[in-house]
């Protein structure tokens, strides 16, 4: 890092935790954000911010009216544009040019190739079946996955971590595939709860590359805006499983 990138970092740097080591780790990392949505929107603003030189960004989706509250990586002017040029455009004229745009709907073989290429994967997706298949991609990959959900005024935040095998993963948590998948645009989301624990889904991101212990690769974290109450939830790997079940036992 040349001095402008030391002090562009320094707040970052002076932190005991990260240092410049840790700082480091995030300029060589590559990260995966599934969905810009709410929740990809921020993050995806704060990974760029913090150094991270390669970020991709996932999304099939166009600019809606309707998303502009929330998805605040986007400008009337682009409602219509597919998520992942305007993000980059947005991107771009703040100074962080290098995202690369994957404008499909992950699934399959190309997901499993984009999962292959990366460090780190962030869902932020609206929906189970996506969630389901990043999380089957991320196993099978042994990367690390930060799994974010929102809807109307509470949110959910875990991490799945190879080396925190006891824990599971993200289908261990709904033995039963949920048929009626719920979405923000249908049941309604408060903008700043999205944004909560979208940067929330950031710093757990920073924290996994930084090599910073989270209790989260361990617990689930669920957050009700409403009452303002938190809590977490101790995750135990399901051996019935279907995704991370036949994994040798940790
Ligand atoms: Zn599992």
């Amino acid at each position: 890092m040349d001095d402008r990138e030391l002090l562009r970092h320094s707040a970052h740097i002076f932190l005991p935790e990260m240092g410049i080591e840790g700082v480091e780790r995030l300029r060589r990392a590559r990260v995966l954000i599934v969905g810009l949505g709410g929740l990809g929107s921020a993050v995806a603003l704060y990974l760029a911010r913090s150094g991270i030189l390669e970020l991709v960004l996932a999304d099939a989706d166009l600019v809606s009216l309707s998303n502009l509250p929330r998805q605040i990586l986007y400008a009337d002017r682009q409602v219509g544009l597919p998520k992942t040029e305007a993000a980059g455009a947005t991107l771009a004229s703040l100074g962080y040019p290098g995202a690369r745009l994957v404008t499909e709907r992950l699934f399959g073989t190309r997901l499993a190739e984009e999962v292959d290429r990366v460090d780190l994967v962030c869902d932020a997706s609206d929906n189970f079946a996506t969630r389901f298949a990043v999380n089957e991609a991320c196993v099978k990959a042994q990367i690390p996955l930060v799994s974010a959900a929102v809807i109307r005024m509470a949110g959910q935040l875990l991490v799945m971590d190879p080396k925190e095998a006891a824990a599971g993963c993200y289908r261990c948590l709904y033995p039963e595939i949920e048929e009626e998948a719920e979405r923000c645009s249908e049941r309604g989301v408060l903008g700043p709860v999205a944004g909560a624990l979208a940067t929330l889904q950031a710093a757990e991101a920073i924290k996994v590359i930084a090599g910073l212990p989270t209790p989260l690769a361990r617990d689930l974290w669920v957050f009700d805006a409403k009452e303002m109450e938190s809590r977490r939830i101790r995750r135990r790997r399901d051996p019935a499983c279907p995704i991370c079940g036949a994994l040798p036992s940790p």
